[in-house]
């Protein structure tokens, strides 16, 4: 099985003096007993590298341009990311998606601008509560996944995230039997996509907090989560990894 990852989504919050919160995290988990990565606004990925010092947890991104340079007002290539320090970059967020129009096409070349730099992509997909509601939950997470997943794409350059769009900031979940009905789904749809399957890790992301961090990594076919809001506080989000 492959290491867990707890992975932390900023969005967009944090600044300088946010960067505080990685002392405290470094003094309680100074050898961490899973993958941690945290995913700043883009200014302060080089920033937080240079903070954390010789600590394990690795840096990324949120998005970046398919494209490896040129006359993009705005966007941040993937080798950017990395020469300011990332190792991973999320792509295909519901916020990029619902925001910025991004289709299952533009992640793709997207995660395949990152492979190329040498990033892992961490690519996300989940239904609306519409969808769940009509019973689409599991082509929709189908689709987004034959769309989004590059050529070239492997267990080891790749992560899948499945955020349910209705558990995202809402503080609701969906039920375990919910989450292991996706993820057993998505270990066996991208088996011929990613060669190794079982090597690849699925994150659960949505609402993840220290209070259900534990029942929900118990699940089969849980490799960690992607977290929001709770990654912000260091006490939070060291009592997922703890709990990872
Ligand atoms: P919350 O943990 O704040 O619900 O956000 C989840 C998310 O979108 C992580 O990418």
């Amino acid at each position: 099985a492959p290491r867990k990852l707890a992975a932390g989504n900023w969005k967009m919050n944090g600044d300088l003096a946010a960067l505080a919160e990685l002392d405290l995290l470094r003094e309680a988990h100074p050898e961490p007993g899973c993958e941690v990565l945290i995913c700043p606004p883009a200014l302060l990925i080089h920033p937080m590298k240079a903070r954390l010092g010789a600590h394990a947890t690795a840096v990324g991104g949120q998005d970046c341009h398919a494209n490896a340079s040129g006359a993009h007002t705005g966007d941040i290539s993937a080798s950017q990311l990395k020469d300011a320090g990332a190792t991973y970059v999320i792509l295909g967020h519901s916020e990029r998606r619902a925001d910025h129009g991004e289709t299952d096409a533009d992640v793709a070349a997207k995660a395949a601008a990152a492979h190329g730099a040498e990033l892992t992509a961490i690519i996300c997909v989940g239904e609306t509560e519409a969808q769940r509601d009509a019973g689409e939950t599991l082509a929709v997470i189908g689709a987004q996944l034959a769309g989004s997943l590059p050529e070239g794409a492997s267990a080891a350059n790749t992560v899948i995230a499945y955020e349910p769009v209705w558990a995202i900031g809402t503080g609701r979940t969906p039920t375990e039997a919910q989450i292991a009905e996706v993820h057993a789904f998505m270990r066996e749809r991208i088996q011929d996509r990613v060669g190794d399957a079982d090597e690849a890790r699925l994150l659960y992301g949505g609402s993840v907090k220290p209070a259900n961090a534990a029942e929900i990594f118990a699940l089969p076919h849980v490799d960690g989560a992607l977290v929001g809001g709770a990654s912000l506080k260091a006490a939070d989000f060291g009592a997922i990894i703890s709990a990872l």
